[in-house]
């Protein structure tokens, strides 16, 4: 959209704004001088400043816009934003920074840590654009992108972006947490890869964050999520690749100790072209499931080569020779590698939990299939070890808060409830397979795999390094001091 547009339509909205509201809006005066100029701040200043975009309780979108794709949370804000500009968002910012709400910042709820309950959720589903640079080879993503929006506009001039196993994952939430891509191994994490970020922190102010700008709130916005406020776009470097080669092998329930042994073998083998990672799989017993899979555990590895067809061939060698059951690996237009994964497209609770491996010996992998494999009693759901390593080791040339480089694995388990009464015994089985495979782990974990159980403090510091964590923390205070940003995994 023409900045000049944006900025008409908010001269616009504030044309009709009571003066309270419009000098928050526009950020002329101090909360404190609106809130004794225009008497106290109140959550109408919020609908007189942004219009049909505000939605209370009751509203007749409200729920439809609180919702999240990880159902497991419900959120009830005090009031939604669906924000369509970056201004919307600082307007939004200023005006509940006076009124004191928490704030909670949501692209699809993927990625949800706790209820937006008594806050302001920012629904930036509607920031979504993107616009790529082919020369330069990037692309600028608005806060409320998901991959699906940034492969619909990178792919067709042949580039490719850091996506994951889902392009309906919002592009800001995964980079900000890190960003684990099909081709990582080559890439780093997509957090290494940003030059830019534009973020509206705590005070109500848009900031332009770069090495050279602001390099300390640049360092922690890549890593720490929402906790320094609400990231309106942002700048990545993509990869100059329409397709790549890719696919799954699955084995059956037969083979698959033999063959976790041999993957996990093949791992210390390959070159960072190559990107893989592992699952075991056991779907329910269920109609919807097709009578081949139902109640059944099934072995996939799932792989994305970045280099020649024939040196993609030569090192899938030893997997293949594990006798697959199917083998769909091909040449994979980037538009199409959620046929890859395969990921969920349609809402509903999952009950995850993750962890790190430094590395996995004979001793290691022996204990890891004990704990997930085809002997394990697990309920439905998918373990998976994503092989990390290559350029994913190590720190890029800005770093960021990204940590726990050393691992070269990571671990993650997922498992859907399929009624609400299943999520606690759900949450327990992680618990205690946690607790099985702890001798393995490092106790370190990346802030995107955080499950809803992993909002202590304890748990989210272990998604940084220990020094990462006091610089985080002292970024934080004196960001965001009175911990608005604070309904996610909250450094605090
Ligand atoms: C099915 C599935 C597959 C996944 N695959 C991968 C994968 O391959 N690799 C990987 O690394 N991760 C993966 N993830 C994890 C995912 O990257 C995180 O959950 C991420 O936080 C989701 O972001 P979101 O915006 O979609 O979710 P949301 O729930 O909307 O956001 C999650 C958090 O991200 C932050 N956030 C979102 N938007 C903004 C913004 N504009 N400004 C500031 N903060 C913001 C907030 O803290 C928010 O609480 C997967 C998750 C799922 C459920």
């Amino acid at each position: 959209m023409d900045p000049n547009d944006v900025e008409m339509r908010r001269r616009t909205v504030l044309r009709s704004v009571p003066m309270g509201a419009a000098a928050l809006a526009l950020g002329a005066v101090t909360h404190e001088g609106v809130a004794a100029a225009a008497g106290r701040p109140s959550p109408e200043d919020l609908r007189e400043a942004l219009g049909h975009k505000v939605l209370f309780p009751g509203d007749k979108r409200y729920d439809e816009e609180r919702a999240a794709f990880n159902t497991l949370v419900q959120h009830h804000p005090k009031a939604i934003v669906l924000a369509e500009s970056s201004q919307d968002v600082e307007t939004a910012v200023r005006i509940v920074a006076a009124l004191g709400w928490p704030i909670a910042v949501q692209a699809t709820g993927h990625g949800i840590g706790l209820p937006a309950d008594g806050a302001l959720l920012i629904n930036m589903r509607k920031l979504n654009g993107v616009s790529v640079d082919p020369r330069a080879g990037t692309a600028r993503v608005q806060g409320g992108a998901k991959w699906g929006d940034v492969v619909a506009a990178a792919a067709p001039l042949g580039l490719a972006p850091p996506a994951g196993t889902t392009s309906h994952v919002g592009a800001t939430g995964y980079m900000s947490g890190g960003g684990v891509s099909f081709i990582g191994r080559a890439y780093g994490y997509a957090a290494d890869r940003v030059r830019a970020v534009e973020l509206v922190t705590p005070d109500g102010r848009r900031r332009h964050l770069s090495p050279h700008d602001e390099p300390g709130l640049f360092w922690a916005v890549r890593g720490g999520k929402s906790n320094f406020g609400a990231i309106t776009s942002f700048d990545i470097d993509l990869l100059p690749k329409s397709h790549v080669y890719a696919g799954e092998l699955t084995f059956p329930v037969e083979s698959a100790a033999e063959v976790f042994t041999a993957y996990v073998a093949w791992t210390a083998t390959v070159s960072d072209e190559m990107t893989s990672l592992v699952s075991f799989t056991r779907y329910p017993d269920t109609p919807e499931v097709p009578p081949q899979q139902r109640g059944k555990l099934v072995l996939g590895i799932k792989v994305v080569h970045i280099g020649a067809r024939a040196d993609a061939d030569r090192e899938l060698r030893p997997l293949r020779a594990q006798r697959p059951i199917t083998d769909s690996v091909a040449e994979v237009p980037i538009a199409r590698m959620d046929t890859v994964f395969q990921g969920p497209t349609e809402p509903g609770a999952i009950v995850s939990s993750s962890g790190l491996i430094r590395r996995l010996d004979a001793r290691g992998t022996e204990a890891l299939l004990r704990a997930v494999g085809p002997d394990a009693e697990l309920s439905p759901g998918s373990v998976e070890i994503r092989q990390l390593g290559g350029r994913f080791a190590h720190r890029p040339a800005t770093p960021n808060a990204i940590g726990h480089r050393d691992a070269l694995f990571a671990l993650f388990f997922a498992n859907p409830a399929p009624t609400p009464d299943r999520v606690e015994p759900l949450e327990r089985e992680q618990r205690a397979l946690l607790a099985r495979v702890g001798p393995l782990l490092t106790g370190g974990r990346l802030p995107n795999f955080l499950g809803t159980e992993d909002t202590t403090p304890a748990a989210v510091s272990s998604g940084y390094e220990p020094a990462d964590w006091e610089r985080l923390l002292r970024i934080k205070r004196s960001v965001d001091p009175r911990n608005l940003f604070r309904i996610n995994h909250n450094i605090r």
